[in-house]
């Protein structure tokens, strides 16, 4: 039986999708995998748990960050994500973008260059039944012994867009990357197109952790 806590978490979980709904996200299947996952088992402070379907980023240790609600639900539209779908993450911080992408049928494979980020998250996820092969290692090279990906999703800030996961997206790939070297970054989707050529939309301003270049020890 659910306690009165849960029901009060339940409800501000909807109350998260109608407030991504009122900002322009219209993708029904990414609304209701966030109207699924609990958001709360990706905070490690448990007093944090009753914010944790606010739409505002918050610290997970390593001096990172679970992103606002709005830019995973935002970068995961962009995406477009169909079932089966092998999709590369990286920056698996929490794991809450994985947990979403996982909602979505995709197949993940996800990096992250913080060991005791990768080593938590990789415990979360199995617990709460997310499958994902998760790595630790260094995003900017991808994986390229998995490669092509459908789908890449960058969350974390790159200086640039990285020419090894360009080289990774498989025909007809699309990846979501935010470029920026300054606070800011610009929400970039680059699409392969016929003939290996890619084309480069820009969706607006966002604020991301920096993607590191230096591997972590
Ligand atoms: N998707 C995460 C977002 C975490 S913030 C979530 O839902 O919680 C971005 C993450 O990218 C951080 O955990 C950071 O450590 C990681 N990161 C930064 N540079 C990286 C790199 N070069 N390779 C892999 N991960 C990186």
């Amino acid at each position: 039986m659910e306690s009165l806590e849960d029901y009060r978490i339940i409800g501000k979980r909807r109350q998260l999708v109608e407030l991504l709904r009122s900002k322009g996200i219209g993708d029904e299947a990414v609304l209701e995998a966030i109207g699924r996952i609990p958001r709360h088992a990706f905070l490690d402070d448990s007093a944090l748990h009753i914010h944790a379907y606010e739409d505002v980023p918050f610290p997970i240790g390593c001096g990172q960050t679970i992103s606002q609600p709005y830019t995973v639900a935002f970068q995961t539209q962009l995406l477009g994500v169909s079932k089966g779908q092998k999709v590369l993450e990286i920056g698996t911080g929490s794991g809450y973008q994985t947990a979403v992408l996982h909602a979505l049928g995709a197949k993940i494979y996800s990096i992250e260059r913080h060991r005791p980020l990768f080593l938590k998250t990789k415990e979360r996820l199995s617990g709460l039944g997310v499958k994902a092969q998760l790595y630790y290692g260094d995003g900017y090279k991808g994986l390229p012994a998995h490669a092509p990906f459908d789908r890449i999703l960058v969350t974390c800030g790159a200086p640039f867009i990285p020419d090894a996961l360009v080289e990774q997206l498989a025909p007809g790939g699309r990846m979501v990357v935010p470029v920026g070297e300054s606070e800011f970054q610009r929400m970039l989707r680059v699409s392969v197109v016929k003939e290996g050529g890619t084309e480069i939309e820009d969706h607006g301003k966002f604020r991301f952790v920096p993607m590191l270049t230096d591997k972590a020890r």
